[in-house]
């Protein structure tokens, strides 16, 4: 069956604990912007990310100490060196053990943590896929001039081709002249995470992912919309003007959008099992990642295999009144002579 308006309401409305659940995701958000603010935490392995120790129910109130949010515990967190990798993960293994034991009795962290998905991406089904993907695309419309031409080659890293861009755009109701214009870009930020949103008094449009809470000004970026713009008069003359420092600002060189590369480390959108067991620091995002073929999986191929359930029926659907089985069976056979011949 294909995923129509009505049917997902009737989801949202019976899917119990929904209230309960966004509080759980706000708290776990707040505690994760005390380790990103003033880069308390850049230096740590990824097996204390700051969503592991939060999870717990930690604050960070320094680069060296994490305060329970609930039992106002402390914890003190050396930094051991990684020169002596003994002592080094033996210390760490010591850290991840006080996450758990270190809260004062009758503290509910240690048997109630944070639940597993905001941590770590988790299979669900397609329709909650489907309902996250919206969530984050469905606002994103409102600033439609700010979305970024998406680097080269990224929607077939994603696995996604044309027709799965035209049928997601298609659930979130967006019609063919926009799908053809931003489509590719909107579908690929929500497929990874990003949502383009304003901050504070909405004088920037931000593309940010909710989950390790980056935040990029989207003007740092080629955008679709920049296109449209003819080429004025004083752009054509700008080889003339060349020493003015206006002219070089316009001149900076702008990237297209790498979803991978933007989020942090540890973000569940790109961080891997493998990862989240590091003992080591990534300090620079992960280039090779998407590319790289591991045995584990990183967020977004888990996020992206549950929402094409959506489409790849609704595709499905909509052939029924085509080509009948008999038909497909048809050629399918005929394929089959020709591949034994060639
Ligand atoms: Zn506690
Ligand atoms: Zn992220």
């Amino acid at each position: 069956m294909p995923v129509d308006r009505k049917s997902l309401d009737s989801f949202l409305k019976n899917f119990a604990g929904v209230d309960s659940y966004g509080k759980e995701e706000n708290s776990f958000a707040k505690r994760i912007s005390t380790y990103i603010e003033g880069q308390k935490w850049v230096r740590r392995p990824l097996v204390m990310s700051p969503a592991i120790c939060s999870q717990f129910g930690w604050v960070c109130k320094n680069s060296n100490l994490l305060e329970c949010e609930t039992c106002g515990a402390k914890l003190c967190i050396p930094e051991p060196k990684i020169e002596l990798y003994d002592a080094y993960k033996a210390c760490i293994e010591k850290i991840l053990e006080n996450l758990k034991a270190s809260h004062k009795a009758h503290c509910p962290w240690p048997i109630t943590p944070a639940p597993e998905c905001l941590v770590k991406m988790i299979s669900m089904p397609k329709e909650e896929s489907l309902r996250h993907f919206l969530k984050r695309l469905k606002p994103s419309l409102e600033f439609q001039s700010h979305f970024p031409h998406i680097k080269d080659g990224i929607l077939s890293l994603l696995g996604l081709e044309k027709q799965h861009v035209v049928a997601l755009c298609k659930l979130a109701d967006i019609d063919v002249d926009d799908a053809n214009k931003f489509g590719e870009s909107a579908v690929s930020l929500s497929c990874t995470g990003w949502t383009l949103k304003t901050q504070g008094n909405g004088a920037k449009i931000l593309i940010s992912c909710d989950s390790c809470q980056r935040l990029i000004w989207s003007k740092a970026f080629n955008l679709i919309s920049n296109e449209d713009i003819p080429v004025s008069q004083n752009d054509k003359d700008s080889s003339i003007a060349d020493d003015s420092p206006s002219r070089k600002v316009k001149r900076l060189k702008k990237e297209d959008f790498n979803p991978f590369e933007e989020h942090r480390p540890w973000c569940l959108w790109i961080a891997t099992e493998e990862d989240r067991q590091s003992f080591t620091c990534k300090e620079n995002s992960t280039n090779s990642k998407s590319t790289k073929e591991t045995n584990n999986v990183p967020g977004w191929k888990i996020f992206i295999k549950s929402l094409l359930g959506n489409v790849d029926e609704h595709q499905e659907s909509e052939l029924e009144n085509t080509p009948s089985k008999e038909q497909i069976r048809g050629v399918r056979d005929l394929l089959e002579t020709w591949a034994n011949i060639a």
